[in-house]
This record gives structure tokens, sequence and C-alpha cells, in this order.
């Protein structure tokens, strides 16, 4: 069985993180390094390691997955005022962590374009 991906062991327990939101298919927590007043990564369970590699049964996933972000952003409270969410893919992308991650940054003026 392939190692534990460091968002697997935070699903886990086994790495502390402030988890703002959970079910049976994602998680939802802070980001160690905000970028943001509000800085949430959604991630699902499953290891998929980043949206290139998600397959066609993983379509019903990634729906669940952007669905919760409406939810999220209404019990975080930003989502009158706005956030943006991020899906960095491979080295030009800015891929830090191989496990597809949604980055969701709230609280201030976001501006374009990205770094
Ligand atoms: P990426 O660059 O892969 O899109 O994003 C990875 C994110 O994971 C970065 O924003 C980074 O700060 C965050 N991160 C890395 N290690 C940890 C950790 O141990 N705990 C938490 N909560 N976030 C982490």
């Amino acid at each position: 069985m392939a190692d534990k991906t460091l968002f697997q062991k935070i699903a886990d327990r086994e790495i502390p993180a402030e988890i703002v939101y959970e079910d049976d298919l994602c998680l939802c927590f802070r980001d160690i390094n905000p970028q943001a007043p509000v800085h949430l990564l959604l991630v699902p369970r499953k290891p998929v390691p980043r949206i290139a590699e998600a397959t066609p049964e993983d379509q019903e996933l990634l729906g669940h997955l952007f669905s919760r972000v409406r939810l999220i952003a209404e019990q975080e409270g930003f989502a009158t005022a706005g956030f943006r969410t991020v899906v960095n893919n491979g080295p030009h992308g800015g891929e830090e962590v191989p496990h597809l991650h949604i980055h969701l940054l709230a609280g201030r003026q976001m501006t374009w374009p990205p770094g």
C-alpha cells in the first residue's frame, strides 16, 4: 500500500489541523501558511494526486467537492463578500502537496493576475 499523503495524515488525525468541515468524502481545514485572512484547503479523502490525474470515476467526487464550496463559504461567513478558489497543478502551477485540494481564499480583495 502506498504511503499516506500529508493530507491523508491530517484526515486520519495523525497530523493536527483545524478542521472546519468534514463528511464521508472530503474535509476542509485551515492552511498552515495562510495567504489571506481566511485560507482553507478542501481535500477529498481519496488521494487523487492532482486535477490532471482525476479519472472519469472521480466525476462525482469532483462535483461533491465543488458543491461543498458554497456550504463552507456560508458556514465561514465569506460567501457574500466573495472569495477565490485555486487548484494548483504540477510544477508550473505551484503545486507542493501531491493530493488534490481546492484553496479557498477570503477576507481581503484578491488581485489579478495571480503570481
Ligand atoms: P499547493 O501548493 O500544493 O497548492 O498547496 C499546498 C498547501 O498546503 C500550501 O498552501 C501549504 O501551506 C499547505 N500545507 C502544507 N503543509 C501543511 C500542513 O502540515 N498543514 C496544513 N494545514 N497545511 C499545510
